[in-house]
């Protein structure tokens, strides 16, 4: 009798470099390849997320000769009626740390099927690396240094051939998600990324270390959303980089991504809640109209107006205009990181929750290795210095095209810098750094009384 395995994609939407389709080869004399739709994350998913996925669905079933089983539903469900249709023996799955993957992986071993793990969407696996005293790290530069001397194997090669399980009626339903408005700005699939990666290679890794951060310059690598889903293995990226300044630049991006997913496994409380607790007490204010103008690029600050405005149009905003928005929500108007966390997850293509989460929290000072809450970014001078001739402003923002280089951070100096409609600032920064300050000396006070 033949034996049979499923191998049930999730954040690994490729072939190339996937240790736990090899090992679902290895153990079946056919392969049932699976992907499970998930109606309750997909109904949270702003329309660039949804139709990212669907087009790397296609991708994936492609590279399968057309045999991608793609079933909405419960995951515990899905897999007993597979599991007993097709007499299964075994059900492979690179490992999720991600608080809700774990919780979803528990449900199903604890409905009777085991999952065998291979692999994680990472280079070194949350919880490998540890301090002396076998605790975790807290402090991103000492992981850096543990983490790269732990290591990671190589990437190993995609199949050559194997036997697939072909879907029956009604077990290829790739959702029809599309954007309305066009068709995404990032090619998709596990072939889209690892041609953006020679790309990134031959043109602005050598770079990187100067460029990365400036938002009207392609200088990054735009692989997150690639790396998100899977279609390429971080090991990938790391196999192929020297010891150059900017090759280590980029390598210690890439252990950021691994140290977040570190500490949410640690803490997966953290997800939601506060890293460092006492700022839970702190006061803040409710997101009300301030919040829309920031959702709708309308605070009347260009750099950030150009940010969320890119996000929402996108699907994607550059790492240095995610820190400078995410401190101005916080700072400037005394939200809680969550409001803005949320409203990230459900536009970016990327959407990671330890990246994401841990951005957040970094940026409002109140994660890891913090940049201390006292020292708050002024939107207005970040433009100035990583936006210098206003190209990045200028491509979100058109009622602000007709200014100058010098002008366009500073409408409000200019006679017709307001000519074409762009809304006035909603706060005042210097009052509000000044208010942010006086709420962390109330937490403060109350600590020390
Ligand atoms: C508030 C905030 C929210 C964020 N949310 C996410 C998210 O949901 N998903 C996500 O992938 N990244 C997130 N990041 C990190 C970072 O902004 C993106 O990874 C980066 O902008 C992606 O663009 P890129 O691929 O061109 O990055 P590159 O500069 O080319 O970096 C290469 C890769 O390294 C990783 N990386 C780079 N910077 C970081 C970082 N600061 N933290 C973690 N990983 C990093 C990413 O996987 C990235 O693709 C967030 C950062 C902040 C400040």
């Amino acid at each position: 009798m033949k034996r049979r395995s499923i191998f049930w994609f999730r954040r690994d939407l490729r072939l190339a470099d996937n240790p736990a389709l090899l090992a679902a080869i290895a153990e079946g004399d056919e392969v049932l390849p699976l992907f499970i739709v998930d109606e309750n994350i997909a109904a949270r998913a702003g329309e660039h997320r949804r139709a990212y996925l669907a087009g790397s669905l296609k991708a994936l079933n492609a590279s399968l000769q057309g045999n991608l089983h793609v079933i909405s539903g419960d995951p515990v469900t899905v897999l007993h009626e597979l599991v007993g249709r097709h007499q299964i023996s075994s059900i492979h799955v690179s490992a999720d740390f991600a608080p809700y993957g774990v919780h979803r992986d528990r449900n199903v071993e604890a409905s009777g099927l085991s999952l065998i793990r291979t692999g994680s969407p990472y280079a070194v696996a949350p919880g490998r690396v540890r301090k002396s005293d076998d605790t975790p790290y807290r402090v991103y530069t000492p992981f850096f240094r543990a983490w790269t001397t732990h290591g990671w194997r190589l990437p190993v090669a995609a199949p050559s051939t194997f036997n697939l399980i072909s879907p029956g009626k009604g077990d290829q339903t790739i959702p029809n998600w599309s954007l309305s408005n066009g068709p995404l700005l990032q090619d998709v699939g596990e072939a889209a990324a690892l041609e953006r990666w020679k790309l990134f290679q031959e043109s602005g890794l050598k770079n990187y270390d100067t460029t990365r951060d400036l938002p009207g310059v392609d200088g990054t690598s735009r692989l997150s959303a690639h790396l998100r889903w899977g279609e390429i293995h971080p090991r990938t990226l790391l196999a192929a980089l020297s010891n150059s300044p900017a090759h280590e630049v980029f390598r210690k991006e890439i252990a950021w991504r691994e140290f977040y997913a570190d500490v949410l496994h640690h803490n997966p409380h953290t997800s939601r809640d506060y890293y460092v607790s006492r700022f839970a007490k702190m006061r803040y204010d409710q997101p009300e109209e301030k919040f829309r103008a920031w959702c709708e690029g309308k605070t009347g600050f260009p750099f950030v107006d150009a940010a969320m405005r890119q996000l929402v149009q996108t699907g994607w905003m550059h790492n240095r205009a995610r820190m400078v928005v995410a401190s101005f929500l916080v700072k400037d108007l005394h939200l809680e990181w969550q409001h803005g966390a949320n409203f990230f997850m459900k536009y970016l293509i990327d959407n990671d929750v330890a990246s994401n989460s841990h951005g957040w929290q970094w940026t409002a000072g109140c994660g890891t290795d913090a940049s201390p809450y006292y020292r708050i970014f002024n939107p207005i001078e970040q433009g100035k210095r990583f936006d210098p001739a206003g190209d990045y402003i200028r491509e979100f923002v058109p009622e602000l095209h007709h200014l100058s280089a010098k002008q366009i951070h500073e409408p409000w100096l200019e006679v017709d810098g307001y000519k074409f409609g762009y809304p006035v600032r909603i706060v005042d920064h210097s009052i509000e750094r000044l208010e942010s300050l006086a709420r962390l000396a109330e937490i403060k006070a109350v600590e020390a009384s």
